[in-house]
């Protein structure tokens, strides 16, 4: 490994800005707990994605690449080692291939308003689901029985050596439920490709509208620092997904708390920071509800959120 003062001259040289220290991540995360990372860069631009992210993985310097920060759990101790944030967006549509190609960075907020205001329809079900679509392709995210990988028609990655691929297609990227292949390889999605259909602007609003009041009711209000569902819907024995919030209610999720870590009243999978809650306590919490869920079904659930740790022992 090389030394951090080289990692770091190069990374300047490069990019033409430093490395910013001690950041807290707290405030990338929108459960609002974080210790400090030991360095921090938001790429702009593809170029400074690719600099930075082949410049950590030549030196073997332990880094991380984050979206919006909306599925992350930070450590209380923060991260050893460079936190990157792809804040890369752009959106680009070619009428007459009808091919919508969106930035790994782009937040998905962009691509349904971009969607909406042309009458683009088939990405209405992702409005309200917040994140990049990085971070969306990352974890097949979606809502309403529907996922971001059924949408996708190509993406262009890049590899944990540094080395990029264009024209991946869906298939390659082994989607899941709330599951991809980039979860085992740690491959970025600098770009995705998706094929709308041609619809009535109205329509596709309307839709969307529909998708967003539905979600206005099941959701707490947009301040609250939590990270969505915690848990994934569990499979059952007929092969299908059970709402793990409904098993979670029936074993007192709602009336549990942790330090100042709580269940959502009205949803048990649904664990939020009350205002002064650690890393700790959240996933104290969670593995109560785990337990109890275990021993009243016989289930065992799988975390949704992802935990970073500090140390470089789990990534
Ligand atoms: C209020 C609320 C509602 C939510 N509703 C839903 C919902 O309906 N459906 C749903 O599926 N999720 C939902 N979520 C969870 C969250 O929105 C999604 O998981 C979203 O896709 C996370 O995107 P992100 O950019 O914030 O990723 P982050 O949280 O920043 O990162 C999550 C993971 O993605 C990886 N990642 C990020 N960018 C890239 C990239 N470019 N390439 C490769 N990997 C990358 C990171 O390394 C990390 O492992 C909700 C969350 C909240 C807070």
């Amino acid at each position: 490994m090389r030394l951090m003062s080289d990692i770091r001259r190069l990374i300047e040289e490069k990019v033409g800005r430093p490395l910013e220290t001690g950041v807290d991540l707290k405030n990338l995360s929108n459960f609002k707990i974080g210790g400090p990372a030991d360095y921090y860069f938001a790429a702009a631009t593809l170029d400074e994605l690719r600099t930075v992210v082949s410049i950590a993985i030549n030196a073997r310097f332990r880094y991380y690449t984050i979206g919006g920060g909306f599925n992350l759990l930070f450590d209380d101790a923060g991260f050893r080692g460079l936190i990157i944030r792809n804040m890369c967006r752009g959106l680009d549509f070619e009428p007459d291939s009808f091919r919508l190609t969106a930035l790994g960075g782009t937040p998905l907020s962009d691509l349904t308003s971009f969607c909406r205001d042309r009458g683009l329809g088939g990405m209405e079900f992702l409005a309200g689901i917040p994140g990049t679509v990085g971070g969306a392709v990352f974890g097949n995210a979606g809502a309403f029985g529907r996922s971001i990988g059924e949408l996708l028609t190509e993406t262009v990655l890049m590899n944990s050596s540094g080395v990029e691929r264009r024209g991946v297609p869906p298939g390659d990227l082994e989607f899941g439920y709330r599951d991809s292949r980039l979860k085992r390889t740690r491959e970025i999605v600098l770009s995705a490709d998706f094929r709308p259909i041609p619809g009535e602007k109205s329509a596709v609003a309307s839709c969307m509208d529909a998708y967003l009041a539905l979600r206005a009711e099941r959701h707490p209000a947009r301040d609250m620092a939590y990270a969505g569902s915690y848990f994934k819907n569990p499979l059952g024995p007929d092969g299908k997904r059970t709402a793990a919030g409904k098993l979670l209610e029936q074993v007192g999720a709602k009336q549990l708390t942790v330090g100042g870590a709580a269940v959502y009243h009205g949803h048990g999978n649904f664990i939020f920071n009350r205002g002064d809650a650690t890393a700790a306590d959240i996933r104290q919490l969670a593995a109560i509800l785990k337990a109890r869920v275990k021993d009243r079904f016989g289930v065992g659930l799988e975390e949704e959120v992802i935990f970073l740790p500090a140390e470089p022992a789990g990534v």
